[in-house]
């Protein structure tokens, strides 16, 4: 973990359910009808990537998204979350990281997060409750694309680490 960061992470996520508006586009919370897919945009997608539905998709909130996603199996232990991870690197250009304790450590961190702020997020990261934002910090993030991956092959946790 990175100096000057935060073990147990999050304050004010519930403030989730305030969609945060930019400009004069705002993005809300999508359901497809067919198949439960939630997506976050300006607009649902036109052909839902899960089912193919086409114009299925109709305006949802964060109560009725949360309760969607909580239907699916509960991930209620470090060793769901870390077996989430290693699913999510196979064949990619990173791996975890080879420090076990490191990585436990991170799964207890997300687990906590899950636990008292409703969604897994980055164990080291300040949530803003900016749903637009915090969406961004569940782990894993969009880490290949940050500056501190590029530059020192691992993302912002040290989680995720270059082959
Ligand atoms: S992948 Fe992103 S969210 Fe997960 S631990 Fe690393 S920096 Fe945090």
């Amino acid at each position: 973990m990175k100096p000057g960061t935060n073990a147990s992470g999050i304050s004010n996520c519930f403030n989730i359910l305030r969609i945060q508006c930019y400009g004069t586009m705002k993005k809300h919370l999508w359901r497809c009808h067919v198949c439960n897919d939630i997506h976050l945009g300006i607009k649902g997608p036109e052909v839902c990537p899960t089912c193919g539905a086409r114009n299925a998709f109709a305006r949802s909130d964060m109560n009725e998204a949360l309760k969607i996603i909580g239907e699916g199996e509960d991930v209620t232990s470090k060793e769901q979350i870390i077996d989430i991870w290693e699913e999510f690197i196979r064949g990619k250009e990173f791996t975890l990281n080879k420090e076990r304790h490191v990585v436990e450590t991170l799964a207890s961190g997300v687990l906590e997060n899950q636990k008292n702020h409703g969604l897994r997020f980055c164990p080291c990261r300040i949530t803003t409750g900016d749903l637009e934002k915090d969406l961004k910090l569940v782990c894993p993030c969009n880490f290949p694309a940050q500056k501190i991956y590029k530059e020192e092959s691992e993302c912002w946790c040290s989680l995720f680490v270059k082959r």
